[in-house]
């Protein structure tokens, strides 16, 4: 066997996946065990590929605690496509959907719900660069809304809430592309959850909603097929053909999440990895947090240091050092680092122990 050098991959997403099962995949490559087909080849339609979407339902379901009276869907598009999807099927009969902007990509939401129809800016915290949460009594919801729409967790500017925002009866639609199974989630507070995999869930390629049932017949038949959540859970994410390498292997990474101990075990070392670094930003004021410290995400942790030539040289020296993907979005610059389920221990470690040689160097 070569030996493979592995750096630490703090980039937002795509973002590492567990070694086990990046060695699983490489071992089944070829020749999924009983098959003698590789994922790569297999078709949509046969008993092993359909046992397979139905493990990683299961999984999912247990995972997560979902109840049966909620479909779980793997569609693709990523979130993005979400962003049309939600409003598409969703407000009807000439309603309002209510809309937290607490983010580039609740704002990114925001512009297509408006595309299709009436939408509310419950609250927004851009006028403050979204470095905080809006707060639930600054909330101004629409009596009836469609729905309301969130973010759970702002991956560009590092905020992500701890509890959910009470809207009553509306049906609350998260996006939690950067923070899903992270940490246990509420189902039953949701009507409709969203998540390209690519950050906690598995590769780029197919993107999980779970939807409650009743929402189901707000679809109009006169929507195009393929955007229609009815059809694709009639056909129980089978209408066409699904991207059933990246089924396969976020099926493998839920696995891996049952094996860990399930979501409060990734809760407890998630908040273990981020408070280690959120401690070392906050040790001298030599690094400074972007978002306020009670909104602050334990996936994506925002930082910068005092100038731009400063944080230049922190992200190439720490590229050199083999911690790649440090740099904060392009939209925001700064730093930030990724630190989704599997990201390692020892990579914070690594970087806390490079942030604080940095600072004796350049302090
Ligand atoms: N929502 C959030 C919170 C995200 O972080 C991202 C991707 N970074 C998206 C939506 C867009 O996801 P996709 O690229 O899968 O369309």
């Amino acid at each position: 066997m070569t030996t493979v050098h592995r750096v630490y991959n703090f980039s937002a997403g795509p973002a590492m996946l567990p070694v086990s099962v990046l060695e699983q995949v490489q071992r089944d490559l070829l020749a999924l065990p009983g098959v003698g087909m590789s994922i790569l080849e297999i078709s949509h339609r046969s008993k092993a590929f359909e046992s397979i979407l139905e493990q990683a339902e299961a999984d999912i379901r247990t995972l997560a605690d979902i109840p049966s009276n909620y479909k779980v869907l793997f569609l693709q598009g990523g979130a993005s496509l979400q962003f049309s999807m939600v409003p598409m099927n969703l407000l009807t009969d000439s309603r309002t959907a209510d809309y937290i902007d607490a983010g580039s990509w609740s704002e990114k939401a925001i512009k297509e719900a408006r595309r299709v129809g009436s939408v509310n800016i419950a609250a927004s915290t851009k006028a403050e660069n979204y470095s905080r949460l809006p707060r639930q009594d600054e909330l101004k919801l629409t009596p009836g809304a469609a729905y309301v729409h969130m973010t759970s967790n702002n991956t560009i500017e590092g905020t992500e809430y701890a509890t959910l925002p009470d809207v009553g009866d509306v049906p609350l639609v998260s996006d939690t592309s950067s923070d899903m199974f992270s940490k246990p989630i509420d189902v039953r507070r949701h009507a409709l959850i969203y998540a390209g995999a690519q950050k906690n869930m598995g590769p780029a390629g197919v993107t999980v909603v779970i939807i409650r049932d009743d929402l189901l017949s707000r679809s109009s038949k006169t929507l195009p097929t393929m955007l229609n959540y009815a059809v694709h859970a009639e056909n129980r994410s089978l209408y066409n053909t699904p991207p059933a390498f990246a089924v396969y292997t976020l099926g493998l990474v839920m696995k891996w999440l049952i094996a860990e101990g399930g979501l409060r075990t990734m809760a407890a070392v998630n908040a273990r990895k981020a408070s280690r670094l959120y401690a070392e930003i906050d040790r001298t004021g030599f690094f400074r947090g972007t978002a306020h410290a009670d909104c602050r995400s334990l996936m994506n942790v925002t930082f910068r240091l005092r100038t731009e030539e400063l944080e230049k040289q922190f992200i190439g020296q720490s590229q050199d050092a083999g911690l790649d993907g440090l740099k904060g979005h392009r939209s925001v610059g700064g730093m930030r680092a990724s630190i989704y389920n599997a990201f390692p221990e020892a990579g914070v470690e690594a970087l806390v122990q490079f942030m604080r040689e940095f600072e004796r160097t350049h302090g």
